[in-house]
């Protein structure tokens, strides 16, 4: 099943709630893109996406992710690896 279809389907069995459409995991850490990022109203966004997502609103934000997930991804993990080695 298509990422789309996972996530429509994931919509349809629970609307209500703080759907997580970018997730990733670093170091023990789980970070995600969600409800608060794409619902927020402020211009500040301190998730996941770097802003992709932001205040966009739903709708725009699981297509947004479907598309252009893999890259927002890649660009964070490739990020967090370069802190990662900063700090050692
Ligand atoms: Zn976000």
């Amino acid at each position: 099943m298509g990422l789309m279809k996972k996530l429509a389907a994931k919509r349809l069995r629970n609307p209500d709630e703080h759907m997580t459409v970018l997730k990733l995991k670093h170091m023990g850490r789980t970070m995600t893109c969600d409800k608060r990022c794409y619902c927020a109203e402020g211009d500040k966004c301190q998730c996941l996406c770097g802003g992709a997502n932001h205040g966009k609103g739903e709708d725009a934000a699981v297509e947004n992710s479907v598309k252009r997930g893999n890259e927002i991804l890649d660009a964070v993990r490739s990020e967090l690896n370069r802190q990662t080695e900063l700090e050692l």
